[in-house]
Formats: C-alpha cells, sequence, structure tokens
C-alpha cells in the first residue's frame, strides 16, 4: 500500500490533513494504470432459425505501466473497497 500525504490544506478555516490511498498493482507496486479495450461480438443461435443474433461486448481493462498486468474493473474496485476497509481499523 502507498500512503502519499498531501500537505495541509486551508479549507474553511479548518486545517486538514488529506490522505490519498492509491489501488497499487500487486506485482510491482506501481500506482500508474492505462485503459486497454477489447471490443467483441458474442454470436448465439436462436431457436427454430439458422440465423445468429450477436450481442457488441466491450471490455475495459486497466494494465500497469510498468510490468504490463492488466486487471478488470471488478478486480480495482476490489483493492479500493479492501483500502477503505484497512482505512477504517487504522
Ligand atoms: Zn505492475
Amino acid at each position: 500500500m502507498l500512503r502519499v500525504s498531501c500537505g495541509r490544506y486551508v479549507y474553511g478555516g479548518i486545517f486538514m490533513d488529506d490522505i490519498l490511498e492509491f489501488f497499487v498493482c500487486d506485482s510491482c507496486s506501481n500506482k500508474d494504470f492505462s485503459p486497454l479495450y477489447n471490443f467483441s461480438l458474442r454470436f448465439h443461435g436462436v431457436n427454430f432459425s439458422d440465423e445468429l443474433i450477436y450481442d457488441e461486448m466491450i471490455e475495459e481493462r486497466y494494465q500497469c505501466t510498468k510490468c504490463q498486468k492488466s486487471f478488470s474493473k471488478k478486480e480495482i474496485e476490489e483493492g479500493l473497497s479492501e483500502l477503505r476497509k484497512k482505512r477504517k481499523m487504522d
């Protein structure tokens, strides 16, 4: 886990310390990801017909800019919810 303190902000006269926590790559601890998209067509048959119908599917993944490991949106969201849990325990 990478923790970055953003310094102090004056907000409405109150000093606040903001803490940013990043989802990091689990193999190299990098915090930078670039988006990857897969575009596909899923074909399936219809009863009593020779025709195939299809669904267009777009899958979004995020690739670590350092080690090229890619993560699904779900994996990122799970990682972020882990961070939330840890924050509550502190
Ligand atoms: Zn990585």
